[in-house]
């Protein structure tokens, strides 16, 4: 199977007319639950794109724990990986968002933060007996080289997104098949502003110089530039009306894991992948928003 290991969030959101100011009460709220964490958002991707995933996360041994897992489940996702702490509750994201729109978000990453390398550690046959473990930064970082260096002996392909961008950012082991960045996370990376196809390339020739074997630098409605060992290669975004792009590059690692693992040749599993990402920026929210195969095959074939 697809391994992803990394964060699972719910998120509380509230509808607003507008924000309180400190010591404010405004009770015309409407309240709404999702689910989200880079981590759950990349698995749930991948099992709508049609792969067999596992999920290797931390949650809180609460009722939002148990939330997580039986919402991942519903995607038919493997969820005996994950380790419930009993020290730190789920990951939570408190969303206000007012009339005009706009979000005032402050996030408690909780058990994110307590997934250790022992974790890892207890996992790593698991991990090793999987196609490929999709990884990014929102757990960590100790937790994250760990992952790398219990793969290091495996033939298990890597993928990882470096999202969001952390001060003290993994180091880019050679054992990455692909990284997965978009145009704020390579420069920051690579110390190329990215605006043009000429700066992305030169930003990701860096990039693998730095380690991994692939670099896809993903350039939003521009599409993905590509870094190879045989090369370079731009591949254009599906022309969509554009609504929400939350978990737009979310979208795009998962589908690609799982088009990648079921033998499509990079050329093929990176379109794949902008298009499944391109039906969820057509869509509002974050899991919500992630097509399933059927839907990805459809907007293809037009
Ligand atoms: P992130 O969400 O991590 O910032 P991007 O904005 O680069 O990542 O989006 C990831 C991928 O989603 C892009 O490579 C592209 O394939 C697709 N995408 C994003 N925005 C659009 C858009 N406006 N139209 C079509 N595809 C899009």
């Amino acid at each position: 199977p697809i391994t992803v290991v990394g964060s699972a969030n719910v998120d509380m959101i509230m509808q607003v007319e507008r924000f309180p100011a400190p010591g404010e009460t405004v009770s015309d709220g409407q309240f709404s639950q999702a689910f989200g964490g880079k981590g759950a958002n990349q698995a749930v991707a991948a099992a709508r794109a049609g792969g067999r995933v596992a999920f290797l996360g931390c949650v809180g041994a609460d009722a939002f724990g148990e939330a997580i897992l039986e919402n991942l489940r519903r995607d038919g996702i493997f969820t005996e990986p994950v380790v419930k702490s009993v020290s730190e509750p789920t990951g939570i994201a408190m969303i206000l968002i007012n009339k005009q729109g706009e979000n005032c978000i402050a996030a408690a990453p909780g058990a994110n933060n307590a997934l250790t390398s022992a974790h890892i550690e207890s996992y790593a046959a698991f991990l090793k007996r999987s196609r490929m473990v999709v990884i990014q930064a929102e757990i960590p970082r100790i937790a994250v080289e760990k992952t790398f260096e219990v793969l290091a002996d495996s033939e298990t392909a890597i993928l990882f997104n470096f999202a969001p961008i952390r001060k003290e950012a993994p180091k880019l082991s050679p054992r990455i098949t692909y990284l997965v960045v978009n145009e704020t996370e390579a420069a920051y990376l690579s110390g190329v502003q990215v605006g043009t196809f000429r700066e992305a390339e030169q930003a990701a020739r860096i990039l693998r110089r730095q380690g991994p074997q692939n670099v896809l630098l993903t350039l939003g409605a521009n599409g993905v530039w590509v870094e190879t060992p045989q090369g370079g290669f731009h591949a254009p975004a599906l022309p969509v009306q554009a609504i929400d792009t939350t978990a737009a590059g979310d979208v795009f690692c998962g589908a690609f894991a799982t088009a990648t693992t079921q033998g499509q040749p990079i050329h093929e599993a990176v379109h794949f992948a902008c298009a499944a990402a391109a039906l969820c920026v057509t869509r509002l929210g974050a899991q919500p928003s992630i097509p399933y195969r059927e839907e990805v095959e459809t907007l293809l074939k037009q």
